[in-house]
């Protein structure tokens, strides 16, 4: 059984729609449906779930909505009336809007609609069962899951011998009101609903064939991840590259259940599979699995003559950034100095107070600030002790006038991390990219 997940592009138009039903019967396995809202038919067009918020912002300072909700309304009554699909929506959408008006609805219960509308429509179309989210997926009252009963309910559910399909994005608190997940939250119901079910595969749909090995905005035409471990995922998505919510990794992985990106318009491309670990190496020459980074960090370094005798500097130094909730991404560190990496936003509201009780409480003979940084992370399962692929990377970089800024390896050598200028980020990833894929 195939727990199959399509995303907001992949529920765009009616045209959209009918990709979903091919895929779907090219496989009789995928019986369980998890839909996003409505997503972006063309570049300059709106999601609706960023309508939705943007209608409930309106009516947060008393002005109309109107205009908005019938944008919402009007794209789903006309992928309906361009499917011919035999369903009263109108009568739902009217009670809504009369809840808006009246003030009455809950900012989460109303952009959880664009995943509900969604899913009924599909549910119609391809008469499958509707299931709704707020049956199942049940929060504790701290936001946690509660995976027990979420997953028990499921089961009772679905119906054995029909397909199901059920919005993503949202449940239930305990007083019955409904919440939604953060954004891009259907992953996370998809992956429970695959974990409830323990399905073979949690198959996610989007639109594009599989995770990429670069950022194709900096190298042309990177190559597809054929496979990633969880580690790597992991390491891959904290450094930068998007493509799956978070928090969807964990139900899966915990079941041992294989989850494979897939594009819902280039159904036959094999996408991505990731999985805890494989046994048989398909492509024995690259060592590398993805090229991944971010802009934008600042790096505070500190010195302090005998630093490396003293127990509890860097304690210190953690301690004022705890206290501001600020969190460190690197912790480079020499003998008499230490720095600290972390991203420029979070930082640069509290930063002089940050310089300020640092000097105070640490008392370091010179403090430094570097910021227009960029961290690059270069991630693969199979570096670790293999010799010679940091050499590959930084004489590289070398020879490509990127001046290293930042080196951080962990000893388990999944990665290889280093900051640069940001001027010379996309350059360091070309370079990388260059030197290990080609
Ligand atoms: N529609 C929601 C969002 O745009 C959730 C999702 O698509 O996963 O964030």
């Amino acid at each position: 059984m195939i727990v199959t997940k399509f995303g907001g592009s992949s529920m765009a138009d009616a045209g959209q729609y009918r990709k979903i039903q091919d895929i779907l019967l090219a496989n009789p396995d995928r019986r369980v449906v998890i839909v996003s809202a409505a997503g972006k038919r063309f570049p300059q067009d709106h999601k609706i779930t960023d309508l939705l918020y943007l209608c409930y912002a309106h009516t947060q300072y008393g002005v109309d909505c109107s205009g908005i909700f019938d944008m919402i309304a009007s794209r789903y009554l006309a992928i309906r009336d361009e499917l011919g699909i035999h369903l009263d929506l109108e009568t739902e959408l009217a009670a809504l809007k009369a809840r808006i008006d009246a003030k009455t609805v809950t900012q989460d219960e109303l952009v959880s609609r664009g995943e509900y509308f969604s899913a009924k429509l599909m549910a119609a179309f391809l008469g499958f069962q509707f299931i709704d989210a707020a049956e199942w997926v049940k929060f504790n009252f701290d936001g946690s899951v509660d995976l027990e009963t979420t997953y028990e309910t499921l089961k009772k559910l679905v119906w054995p011998d029909r397909g199901a399909v059920i919005p993503g994005f949202y449940g239930l608190m305990p007083d019955g009101r409904i919440k939604t997940f953060s954004r891009g939250g259907s992953d996370i119901t998809g992956a429970l609903a695959a974990a409830a079910l323990d399905a073979d595969v949690y198959e996610n749909w989007t639109d594009v064939s599989g995770l990429l090995m670069a950022d194709p905005r900096i190298v042309e035409n990177p190559q597809t991840i054929p496979e990633v471990t969880y580690d790597e995922l992991r390491e891959l998505s904290y450094s930068g590259a998007q493509v799956l919510h978070e928090d969807a990794i964990f139900p899966v992985r915990e079941k041992n259940i294989p989850l494979n990106i897939r594009n819902t318009n280039d159904p036959e491309a094999p996408g991505t599979l990731i999985q805890e670990r494989f046994s048989a190496d398909h492509n024995p020459d690259r060592f590398i699995t993805g090229i991944t980074g971010k802009k934008d960090f600042t790096i505070i370094s500190l010195s302090k003559r005998g630093m490396s005798n003293q127990v509890g500097v860097l304690r210190k130094v953690l301690t004022v950034l705890e206290r501001h909730s600020i969190s460190v991404d690197y912790v480079p560190n020499g003998i008499d100095n230490v720095s600290v990496v972390t991203p420029t936003e979070a930082l640069a509201p509290h930063l002089y107070t940050i310089m300020g009780e640092i000097q105070q409480e640490v008392e370091p003979d010179s403090m430094a600030l570097h910021d227009q940084i960029a961290v690059v992370a270069a991630v693969g399962r199979k570096m670790a002790f293999r010799p010679g692929i940091s050499g590959k990377i930084f004489a590289a970089l070398g020879e490509a006038g990127v001046n290293i800024r930042m080196i951080n390896q962990g000893p388990d050598e999944l990665n290889i991390i280093f900051g640069v200028d940001n001027k010379d980020f996309k350059t360091a990833i070309r370079v990388l990219y260059d030197s290990f894929v080609k």
